[in-house]
């Protein structure tokens, strides 16, 4: 007797239905081709031009990256001459963009760039993921625009895109729905042109499917739309509840010798890590100044008197909003080198804005002048 026959398994039903699948990607990619807007990254098929945009639009608006990009590019043509060039220099070309750790990565992947892999970016996400810096969305936007493997990506606009266009439940950083956003994006990259495909669906976030006042009438994709078909629009995504930002004072010294100012280089890790300053220790806001001199010494190593007050110049960053409460001092030895920080130089205005500063304290830097720091 011969053995029973084996069932074939049924085959399991797709995430997105073929047909449907097929109307979204053929819907984006035309809408695409028509309405893209010409940004400089888009003439370029080179990895690293590529790459640098996609690091730089993560935290910055599209109109404010593209002088940076430019200049950058300039500054740091090629993976090696990221590489080989001084951390603080990549810290300068970076001033002005906020979230210093991009930069430090990029420095630090390009070094690994030219160890392991010849100073060329490998061409999938997979090992792309082995580098610094590199998490889910930017290995996956460098595989598929420079390379076109069809990897995923989801960054906020296709989070916003996908979650109306699939009725995705959940707040942004809920689990269930960013795993199940990732499934989507995965189940529709397949394909022809799959870098187009992912960029078409952040500009169609960016442009069209917008978190205010989506214009849903003007859209490629409205017939495929749960949300517009469910009346749903505005529910979808759910806003996201902000902690409000966490208040830091930091007591800045302000230390003029012989027509110079003391500068120091910050630590790698932490706020502000690799980047100069007048030298700065956190204190609470109404920490007065002889503890404030007891923490500026503690950080500089030598002795530390309060002479003044020279204002407060304020800055609200994404997460935090800054005080730095500038402090004339002196004190004795002048220091040359200090327990909290890499590297102190004696340097004239001049030389201390060169120096890879955050904008912070680079207005902290021009406030301190212009009240006389360098005067009697
Ligand atoms: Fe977004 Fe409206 Fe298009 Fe739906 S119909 S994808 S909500 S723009």
């Amino acid at each position: 007797m011969s053995p029973p026959r084996k069932r074939k398994a049924p085959s399991p039903t797709p995430l997105v239905e073929p047909a449907r699948r097929e109307s979204l990607r053929s819907g984006l990619l035309t809408w695409y081709d028509r309405q893209k807007r010409d940004l400089p990254w888009r003439r370029t098929r080179d990895p690293y031009a590529i790459w640098l945009s996609e690091v730089m639009l993560q935290q910055t608006q599209v109109a404010t990256v593209i002088p940076y990009w430019e200049r950058f590019l300039q500054r740091f043509p090629t993976v090696e001459a990221l590489a080989t060039a001084p951390l603080p220099d990549v810290l300068a070309g970076w001033r002005g963009l906020g979230y210093y750790s991009r930069a430090r990565n990029l420095h630090r992947a390009a070094q690994e760039l030219v160890a392991r892999f010849g100073g060329r970016l490998p061409s999938t996400a997979a090992e792309l993921l082995t580098l610094p810096g590199f998490g889910r969305y930017t290995a996956g936007a460098v595989a598929s625009i420079a390379f076109g493997e069809p990897a995923p990506l989801v960054d906020g606009n296709v989070a916003r895109v996908l979650s109306r266009l699939f009725e995705v439940e959940g707040p942004p950083g809920d689990r269930a729905r960013e795993a199940r956003l990732w499934e989507l994006a995965t189940a529709l990259v397949p394909g022809e042109r799959p870098g187009d495909f992912n960029q078409a669906l952040m500009e169609h976030g960016a442009t069209v499917c917008r978190p205010e006042n989506p214009l849903c009438l003007l859209c490629p994709v409205r017939e495929q739309c749960l949300a517009y078909r469910n009346g749903r629009v505005d529910e979808l995504p759910p806003a996201k509840v902000r902690a409000a930002p966490k208040r830091m004072t930091l007591a800045v010294a302000v230390w003029a010798h012989e027509g110079r100012l003391l500068l120091a280089r910050r630590a790698e890790k932490g706020l502000f890590g690799g980047l100069w300053e007048l030298p700065a220790a956190e204190v609470e806001d109404d920490t007065p100044d002889p503890a404030s001199a007891v923490k500026l010494a503690e950080a500089l190593g030598a002795e530390v008197r309060v002479q003044g007050h020279l204002g407060t110049v304020r800055r609200q960053l994404t997460h935090r909003s800054l005080s730095l409460r500038l402090l004339r001092v002196t004190g004795h030895p002048h220091p040359t080198r200090a327990p909290a920080f890499q590297e102190l130089r004696w340097c004239t205005p001049d030389e201390a804005s060169s120096l890879g500063m955050s904008t912070a304290m680079h207005k902290a830097l021009e406030a301190a002048v212009t009240a006389g720091a360098l005067r009697g």
